[in-house]
This record gives C-alpha cells, sequence and structure tokens, in this order.
C-alpha cells in the first residue's frame, strides 16, 4: 500500500514540473539565438550593462557630473576614480573599474546631479582585465561624436 502510495506521490510530482515545462515550450521565448540575433533596445529598458554618463541638458557632449565624490564614497566595490577639474566643478579624470562593478547601483541612486545611467552595453567583450577600466569622460565623447541615442535605462531618480 505505502509502494502505491509512494508511486502516486511521485507521479503528482512529475506531472507538475512537465506542466511548469510545457507552459515554458509554448510561451514567447525571452532569450535570443546570439549571434544570428541581438536582443532589441526596447527589451533592454531595465537592463544593467557597465556604468556611463549621462549628457548634459544644455550641452550633450558635457557631463552633469559636479565632482562632489558622492558615488565613489557610495561604491562598496571601491570602483570609481573621479578627480575634479582645475577650471571648475566638472571632472578631468573619471574612471570606472568595471571588474570590480556589482551593479548595485548605489552610485547612480546617490548622484544628485544624475550624471550616471547603466548602459545597455550587453556583448561587451574584453581580453584583459586592465581593458574593464573604463574612461567614462572618453566613452561620453565617443557617444556624442556618434550621435548615439541617450539611454534611457535605471537613472537617478531626479
Ligand atoms: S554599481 Fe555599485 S559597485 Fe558598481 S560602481 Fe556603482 S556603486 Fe560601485
Ligand atoms: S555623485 Fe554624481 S556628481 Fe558626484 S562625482 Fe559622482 S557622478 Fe559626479
Amino acid at each position: 500500500m505505502r509502494a502505491i502510495w509512494d508511486n502516486l506521490k511521485g507521479l503528482y510530482s512529475l506531472l507538475v514540473g512537465m506542466k511548469i515545462t510545457i507552459l515554458f515550450l509554448f510561451s514567447p521565448r525571452k532569450t535570443v539565438h546570439y549571434p544570428r540575433k541581438v536582443v532589441e533596445r526596447e527589451n533592454l529598458e531595465n537592463y544593467r550593462g557597465p556604468l556611463e554618463l549621462t549628457r548634459g541638458k544644455e550641452d550633450a557632449g558635457k557631463t552633469p557630473c559636479v565632482s562632489c565624490q558622492l558615488c565613489v564614497k557610495a561604491c562598496p566595490g571601491n570602483c570609481l576614480t573621479v578627480v575634479k577639474s582645475k577650471e571648475g566643478k566638472n571632472p578631468q579624470t573619471w574612471l570606472y573599474d568595471f571588474s570590480y562593478c556589482c551593479l548595485c547601483g548605489a552610485c547612480v541612486e546617490t548622484c544628485p546631479t544624475g550624471a550616471l545611467a547603466f548602459s545597455h552595453r550587453v556583448y561587451m567583450v574584453t581580453k584583459t582585465r586592465e581593458e574593464l577600466v573604463l574612461d567614462l569622460l572618453k566613452d561620453l565623447k565617443e557617444r556624442t561624436e556618434k550621435k548615439e541615442e541617450p539611454n534611457k535605462g535605471l537613472k537617478n531618480k531626479s
């Protein structure tokens, strides 16, 4: 009698598992067959890629960063280096070590000027660890020159 009961329980558990498998089999796919297909930009709304500097409202090529160091202090991974320029508040150096970043978002949340956002860079590949130290001012300049669309991803609350 006990063996029959155990078999019935096993069968029930198998059916529950199969139900989930069958439901996922017929639901829309959430992954893409890379490199034949790539993830569309509209599906990256909440994706957290490596950080990037947002663009200034008046000058798109200029960061709204005022070198206040709040993000540097908030970062648990010690990933950020911001050096203020001698001329004004804007930074002269903005380095981000992606190899230590856990994408927690503390820096994005802390920034008072909304200067930081998660990028939508999905296919970033490097051969060395040194290449993961990103110069975000250089990156901003390159994106501005290429007239890349601004990131609409997770941003500071302000
Ligand atoms: S996302 Fe988190 S770990 Fe990454 S740089 Fe920002 S605060 Fe540091
Ligand atoms: S918190 Fe914002 S404004 Fe302050 S240094 Fe970091 S990016 Fe710049």
